[in-house]
């Protein structure tokens, strides 16, 4: 019996997929079942720089489109992909093994969002323009000529694929860049589709272009170390973004990180019970708490810490773990069993570090020829110390550390003294306490009484080791943009 034809992941390479090269490849697991789904074609040297000197080729074409025209490719791609929900939807679930109408609602609806969003903000950017009164008597108008960057490397990870991939290509194409896009190993499908969209929808050859692979040594070196690149847009891990920096730097490009997270809640005792449960309930467990933005240490007033906690066990006991098509599914598996050995390695620490494990704690038994996936049982903890690793570093799995406080300036101190400053909320009925105490966390983005509530015009990034600039409304299009002053003396 001869083994079946792998489906490939191609490469996308000035307007065309790439014919594969069967001697470089490698293998796309389903992480629900350990299952190859498929077999991407690793984007080597010479076809990294085909595709940074096709969108080099594309630049001057592209970035001197008008705007109207070029929003309204990104409105068709928009329409595109609704068309085509379903492919995406698939494709995304079939690397990730989330559930299918979380692909669906979430991630592949951010894909349409993100278009439709960017080609409106670009297609209303005004310029800015100041005059100046000079000492004798006269005037000199400034005004900024904002320029696209150029070639764009686009480094993204796996958690969110479509969402994140995006939320930074939809832009860089509003503002008239050209872009070489590097999607995580561990979830090249969409990518790759998105490039038959964007052809479709009437983007000129070269202007999106894939390459697979991995980070050292394969595709994402190859692409940071293209001399062919204007600036770096990255999201991912702060080690690899450090990393990325170090690799553009001899070359002075723009970069702009969005990266790791160790976010904190903060719930007050006067804070609506119930709404309080459900939002900490998404923003602990989901996508299987491997959103950057996820809610990793939850800080509780002592008074309510016991029916806090209760509350949040009952809530974690009735997520279901399943199959991604089964409509009562509500949490995937971990992206991989590598970062699933890291979850559980975590766990462990946090045991001996004398963590009383309110529930989950190790990996599941599910039967269902699921097995072989990369699952982890959602998790709570209690009795950990503030210094203790599991509440210092990012884990990035469906667990939280439930520690108490007792003033709110302790709680401001505490989910302040971390290396990280991606997200917090603050959950209170108490208005001006909400606006006090978000205004006071170090962080990017601060909720009240919400968790992942997001409008695209407002920026978006971290502080620390959570990122570097910003994105979102104005700042996507500054940081897309190089500008001109020009300056007339009238
Ligand atoms: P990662 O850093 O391992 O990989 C991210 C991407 O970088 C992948 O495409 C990878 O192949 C590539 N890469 C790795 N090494 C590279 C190198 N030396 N040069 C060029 N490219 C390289 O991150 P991950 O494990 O895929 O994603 C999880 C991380 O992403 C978490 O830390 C999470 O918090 C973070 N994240 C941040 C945000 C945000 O908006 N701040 C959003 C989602 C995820």
């Amino acid at each position: 019996m001869t083994a079946p034809t792998p489906r490939w992941i191609r490469n996308f390479v000035d307007g065309h997929l790439v014919e594969p090269d069967e001697r470089h490849g490698f293998d796309a697991i389903d992480p629900a079942t350990g299952h190859v789904h498929a077999r991407v074609h690793e984007a080597g040297a010479p076809l990294v720089d085909r595709a940074v000197t096709a969108a080099r080729r594309a630049l001057p074409g592209w970035s001197a489109t008008p705007v109207r025209e070029r929003t309204e490719v990104l409105r068709r791609a928009a329409a595109l992909i609704e068309e085509r929900r379903e492919e995406f939807t698939a494709a995304e679930v079939a690397d990730t093994g989330k559930p299918v109408s979380q692909a669906r609602e979430l991630d592949v609806a951010r894909a349409v969002t993100n278009f439709r969003t960017f080609a409106d903000l670009v297609a209303a950017a005004g310029q800015e323009s100041s005059l100046t009164d000079l000492p004798d008597g006269g005037r000199a108008l400034n005004y900024a000529v904002r320029k696209p960057l150029g070639v764009v490397a686009v480094i993204v990870p796996w958690n969110l694929p479509l969402l994140l991939l995006t939320w930074k290509v939809a832009p860089a194409l509003a503002c008239g860049n050209t872009v070489v896009v590097k999607p995580s190993e561990e979830t090249p499908g969409t990518a790759a589709l998105l490039g038959g969209v964007l052809a479709e929808a009437g983007l000129p050859a070269g202007a999106y272009n894939v390459v697979h692979g991995f980070g050292p040594g394969s595709a994402g070196e190859h692409l940071t170390t293209h001399p062919g690149i204007d600036g770096v847009t990255f999201t991912g891990s702060s080690a690899t973004g450090a990393q990325v920096m170090r690799t553009v730097a001899p070359r002075v490009r723009p970069v702009s990180f969005e990266l790791g997270g160790k976010n904190a809640a903060l719930v007050f005792a006067d804070a609506d019970l119930e709404e309080t449960l459900d939002g900490l309930t998404r923003s602990v467990f989901s996508n299987t708490g491997q959103v950057c933005l996820c809610t990793e240490r939850v800080y509780i007033q002592r008074e309510v810490f016991a029916d806090i906690a209760d509350g949040l066990v009952e809530r974690a006991r009735a997520l279901r773990l399943g199959r991604p098509a089964d409509a009562a599914t509500t949490t995937g598996p971990l992206i991989s069993t590598a970062h699933r050995e890291k979850v559980r390695g975590y766990a462990e620490l946090a045991e001996r570090a004398g963590a009383t494990v309110l529930t989950g704690g190790g990996v599941p038994a599910l039967g269902d020829g699921l097995d072989g996936g990369s699952w982890f049982e959602p998790t709570l903890w209690t009795g950990l110390d503030h210094t203790a690793r599991p509440v210092r570093e990012e884990i990035f799995g469906p667990v939280a550390a439930l520690l108490p406080f007792d003033t709110e300036e302790e709680a401001v101190a505490l989910a302040n003294d971390t290396a990280y400053g991606l997200a917090a909320s603050v959950w209170t009925r108490d208005l001006r306490r909400g606006h006090r105490v978000a205004q006071a966390m170090d962080v990017g983005t601060a909720w009240v009484n919400t968790w992942f509530l997001r409008d695209l015009r407002a920026p978006f990034g971290g502080t620390g080791l959570s990122g570097l600039g910003r994105e979102g409304g104005d700042a996507s299009l500054h940081f897309y943009t190089e500008p001109t002053n020009v300056c007339v003396r009238l």
